[in-house]
């Protein structure tokens, strides 16, 4: 039975291995330990191995989580689908918000962000296949949205985030990953000095390795850490 421990150190033996394919330190790359359906139990094991950061979809769901281990330091980022009567809640809960799709969210998040804590950290989904069943910004949309959002207060704007859909070889995976990267890297050329986006969110369990590849910061991992889902 592979256990969460040893999931864990396989993955990082493949963060580095790709890192060090890729030229690029392996601590430029944060793994986010994305513990949705998972119980506290099981994300203290994932903190015994060293793991401080991780990632939830259902609010509801990791809030109960982030009362039940408010006791440990840990770095809570909200992933999932968010609608604009729940962004309080992401705001007062998370450190980082990967999954702004729409400006009104940014604006509510910028809103309700308590000034007592440090700025949210967000990144805009962008639809980077152009996918009609999947949320997120359309390339173009992020281009003209950025300036917007990382001008708002109480919030960083830090970059981008993707889901793209599944592909077989690594070779086609770093397509839409390098797509990310150029449009970040498109956006940066519009923004000041001081509000240049750094951060990637791209790369699962399936393709972590093509993302790191195309110059991910932050691997989104569930599957390969806990296991598989609904079992
Ligand atoms: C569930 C989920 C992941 C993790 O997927 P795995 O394939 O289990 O690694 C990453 N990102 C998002 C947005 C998710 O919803």
């Amino acid at each position: 039975m592979p256990t969460i421990k040893n999931n864990i150190s396989s993955i990082q033996i493949r963060l580095q291995q790709a890192a060090s394919e890729a030229g690029r330190t392996p601590n430029a790359v944060l793994l986010l330990a994305v513990s949705k359906t998972r119980n506290s139990a099981q994300i203290s094991e994932a903190l015994e191995s060293g793991l401080t950061s991780f990632g939830e979809n259902y609010l509801q769901e990791a809030i109960e989580k982030i009362d039940q281990l408010s006791a440990t330091n840990l770095d809570w980022h909200f992933i999932g689908p968010l609608q604009s009567n729940k962004t309080r809640l992401a705001a007062e809960y998370f450190s980082w918000v990967h999954s702004v799709d729409r400006l009104k969210i940014a604006q509510r998040l910028s809103a309700q962000r308590p000034t007592t804590m440090a700025p949210l950290n967000l990144c805009l989904q962008v639809n980077i296949d152009n996918e009609p069943t999947k949320s997120g910004f359309s390339p173009e949309q992020a281009l003209v949205a950025a300036s917007e959002i990382a001008n708002l207060p109480n919030i960083n704007l830090r970059g981008l985030m993707a889901i793209p859909r599944s592909r077989r070889s690594v070779i086609e995976q770093r397509i839409p990953f390098a797509r990310l990267r150029a449009l970040k890297d498109q956006i940066n050329s519009r923004l000041d000095n001081s509000l240049k986006l750094d951060t990637l969110s791209m790369g699962m369990s399936g393709d972590m390795d093509a993302a790191i590849l195309e110059g991910a910061t932050i691997v989104r991992v569930g599957t390969d850490i806990f296991g598989p889902r609904g079992q």
